[in-house]
């Protein structure tokens, strides 16, 4: 399938921001919009680049009254030599599809949608940000458009792609987060949507960080919803536990996300020789790590900040310290790790990176 390209007029064009210090995350938007329809029968059809625009939606479009709506996220990254790459965006690609498939949502091209991530991207260039640690967002979204009401699969769809400049994560340098362990809510139930990127999973997940941050914590760390006994993960991070030499994830039962970060990190884990084990892990176990000091570090994986360190965590009113509440050792290398793989600053071994310019 070929994709049209409609570039926007030179006077409609926004100006692009001048301080990368303030860019912060998910506000500004560039001037365009990879857009693309599905109909059953008809299948996908006008791929394009247009002009950014507001969406046209029937009141009764599907996705607004049943959720039927799934969600990506990755970054495009800027070389030292004005170069940009994309860091495993095929990882993110097969994942929308396997959300696309539980959602009942149509199949998307792998390489009609890889097309589509690298001749926006290549349009937007000069909106991929310099600054260290900057990048550019992308957010390919898929939505019920139907306009109907009664709950069943929609029959026509929009996938679309957005992109904007984000600031660097920790601009002030590793910044450890304080979590929350949430007994009352949960995020995802077996046989639940938990596994997908489908956004009502977030919608539902609002009102147990808003207890966090009231409680003055950064993040939830949600348990299992059947006995609330075994980690799962935090906020929209997947999490790692290093206890004595061993590093520990909650493996993928179906309630958590796969994570590509987590993946990244278990994969680049075990070539710097560690100990990597995916099993169950109770917070008991946490706590008692961190009460014995058996627990050395605990850090969150996610394509927005990478790793990000937990200084603390809060479960039954008793607040634990992991590492002095100091970002640990291991946290820092696999950060920096993936980090110079991500920026074209050391050699891609794995294959991880698509150049997509200069
Ligand atoms: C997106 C997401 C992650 C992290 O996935 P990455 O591919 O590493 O960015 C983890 N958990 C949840 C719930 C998510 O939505």
């Amino acid at each position: 399938m070929d994709i049209k390209i409609v570039k926007a007029a030179p006077e409609k064009m926004k100006s692009k921001p001048k301080d990368e210090s303030k860019l912060g995350f998910g506000k500004i938007f560039t001037d365009h919009i990879f857009t693309m329809k599905f109909k059953e029968g008809e299948g996908w059809h006008d791929a394009m680049v247009e002009p950014y625009r507001p969406l046209q939606l029937d009141p009764t479009a599907m996705c607004l009254h049943y959720a039927q709506e799934i969600f990506e996220g990755l970054k495009a990254y800027r070389g030292k030599n004005g170069e940009i790459y994309l860091f495993r965006p095929t990882e993110n690609i097969k994942r929308m599809n396997i959300s696309a498939e539980r959602m009942c949502m149509p199949a998307l091209d792998e390489n009609v949608f890889l097309d589509a991530l690298k001749k926006l991207v290549l349009l937007e260039k000069d909106w991929v940000p310099h600054g260290e640690g900057t990048s550019l967002y992308i957010r390919p979204t898929m939505i019920a458009t139907e306009p109907a009401l009664g709950v069943h699969p929609a029959d026509e769809y929009l996938f679309f792609i957005v992109v904007g400049p984000v600031g660097a994560y920790y601009p002030q340098g590793f910044a450890p987060t304080k979590i929350y362990v949430s007994e009352e809510y949960v995020r995802a139930a077996a046989g639940g949507t938990g596994s997908t990127k489908a956004a009502g999973n977030y919608a539902a997940s609002l009102y147990a960080s808003r207890i966090a941050t009231n409680m003055g914590y950064t993040q939830v760390l949600w348990l299992d919803a059947c006995e609330k006994k075994y980690v799962e993960e935090v906020g929209t991070s997947n999490i790692f536990f290093l206890i004595g030499d061993e590093l520990i994830t909650p493996e993928l039962t179906g309630t958590i996300l796969p994570g590509i970060t987590r993946k990244s990190v278990i994969h680049l884990a075990r070539h710097l020789g560690m100990k990597v084990t995916e099993r169950h892990i109770s917070i008991d176990e946490v706590t008692q790590g961190a009460q014995n000091g058996t627990l050395k570090e605990v850090f969150a994986s996610g394509t927005a900040a990478i790793i990000s360190p937990v200084g603390q965590v809060y479960y039954r009113g008793k607040e634990y310290m992991i590492n002095g509440g100091k970002t640990g050792a291991v946290s820092e290398k696999l950060y920096n790790e993936i980090l110079q793989i991500q920026y074209g600053l050391k050699e891609d071994e794995f294959g991880w990176r698509v150049k997509i310019h200069g």
